[in-house]
């Protein structure tokens, strides 16, 4: 068994056009589901006029109401208490809650029964067992085992797939790095930001080398770095250890990741999620590799609180090119790029915050952290962008921040006002980090 590729060797080679015929037939049964149990579901999905019996080919699906964030949050804190008509099950087969961090509004709850339990150990098992986790594994998971689900599934994947789990939990940042020693443990999960942040704890004010740790594989999750190419190599120097991707959300459940190969995109798990392509103007859905969209997705196995067409927000697009994995399922080019609610006009130009990152960590001399605040004087945007410059480039700084403006301008076509701030004087994140401010936001709303 440790010798086998894939987790699922049936379904991670099955040709795309069995695929999708496995996609239309899962998809018609958790619609008929969430349309018999849930008068949410079923409200929607009437006044749109669509029933079960209607869906018989992908067109169909594609007359499917999308369902928003902002819909489920309206529902919620009502009978069934707390989770309002969504749910698909009795109350008393919730088994777990979890909630949506809230960092675009008020959280939004989830349940899930043992049975959607199971299933999200069975989603993160694909994931950790293509990024080369093996029973002979100790897995250290520095996260605060709490309301939000980040780390959770992974944890009891890693136990499911025979490794060795260390719940890292209310453990500080150097004591985790100590016990990671201690252990020797071989593997981690975190955010990007996080993993770099213990990094810098370590040779800070530990003295101790990352990269002399036995840690040799990093699952990141929560943000979009271990995508992003320059935070990738930033997070593997660090460690000496191979960083992997993984994207995920409380309400979807963990629906891709990077494989061993680290084709430069993420896997979508196709047998358990049907994800598409919607452009953000008018809607439309893209097939075709090279045009970036929303992604509309669908877990086609979770059943207490369904997530069908769910509109996700997240800005992605196909792969024309197959992995040399052996994995038949479709590839995310780049992962992540953003979210559609972040990527913003500034002076008339399309900016996504991860293009900031992208450039930030590949200039050296620079500090992890960064923060830019756009902001509006008079009618004119201006980006103002915080840095760190690290104490070894502290005497050539003039030079550190020419290449960093000439970068900027050169990868976003923007002009930003640069600030160097001392070291470590930018905030640190335990989890996600919020370094992208957008004050014109506020002032329209207010
Ligand atoms: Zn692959």
């Amino acid at each position: 068994m440790t010798d086998q590729i894939y987790w699922n060797p049936v379904l991670e080679t099955l040709p795309q056009e069995k695929i999708r015929q496995l996609q239309l037939k899962k998809f018609k049964k958790i619609f008929k589901w969430a349309y018999d149990r849930s008068k949410f579901h079923r409200k929607i999905y009437d006044q749109a006029g669509v029933k079960p019996e209607d869906i018989r080919s992908f067109e169909d699906i594609r007359r499917v109401p999308s369902v928003e964030k902002s819909m489920m949050r309206d529902i919620q804190r009502k009978d069934p208490f707390p989770y309002g008509d969504a749910l698909c099950v009795p109350l008393e087969e919730v088994s777990v809650f979890r909630q949506t961090s809230g960092t675009t509004g008020q959280p939004v709850y989830q349940p899930d029964t043992w049975q959607d339990w199971e299933w999200w150990a069975e989603c993160w098992s694909f994931i950790l067992w293509a990024q080369g986790y093996r029973p002979k594994d100790r897995v250290f998971i520095p996260f605060g085992y709490n309301i939000f689900v980040a780390f959770w599934a992974g944890h009891y994947a890693a136990e499911k797939i025979g490794c060795e789990v260390i719940p890292g939990g209310v453990l500080d940042t150097k004591a985790r790095i100590l016990k990671i020693q201690e252990l020797q443990a071989t593997a981690m999960m975190g955010t990007p930001t996080y993993i770099l942040g213990m990094a810098e704890t370590a040779q800070m004010k530990m003295k101790i080398d990352p990269s002399e740790l036995t840690i040799d594989k990093i699952t990141c999750a929560g943000e979009c770095g271990a995508s992003i190419p320059s935070t990738k190599r930033r997070l593997e120097k660090a460690w000496g250890a191979k960083v992997y991707d993984h994207a995920g959300a409380t309400e979807i459940g963990a629906w891709s990741f990077e494989c061993q190969d680290q084709p430069g995109g993420l896997h979508v798990n196709d047998a358990m999620f049907l994800v598409e392509i919607a452009d953000v103007e008018t809607g439309e859905i893209i097939e075709e590799p090279g045009r970036r969209g929303k992604m509309i997705i669908t877990a086609l196995d979770r059943q207490a609180q369904p997530c069908v067409r769910f509109d996700s927000k997240d800005v992605i697009e196909w792969s024309s090119d197959p992995c040399s994995c052996g994995r038949t399922s479709r590839l995310i080019k780049g992962g992540v790029v953003g979210r559609a609610d972040d990527i913003t006009k500034v002076k008339g130009v399309l900016l996504a915050p991860s293009a900031i990152e992208e450039v930030v960590h590949g200039v050296d001399g620079l500090g992890d952290e960064y923060e830019v605040i756009v902001d509006r004087v008079g009618h004119t945007d201006r980006i103002k962008l915080k840095v760190e410059v690290l104490p070894e480039a502290q005497d050539q700084c003039q030079l550190v921040e020419c290449e960093l403006a000439d970068q900027l301008r050169l990868k976003t076509n923007l002009r930003y006002d640069i600030e160097i701030c001392g070291c470590e004087t930018l905030p640190r994140y335990e989890v996600k980090a919020k370094r992208f401010k957008d004050l014109r936001k506020k002032s329209e709303t207010e």
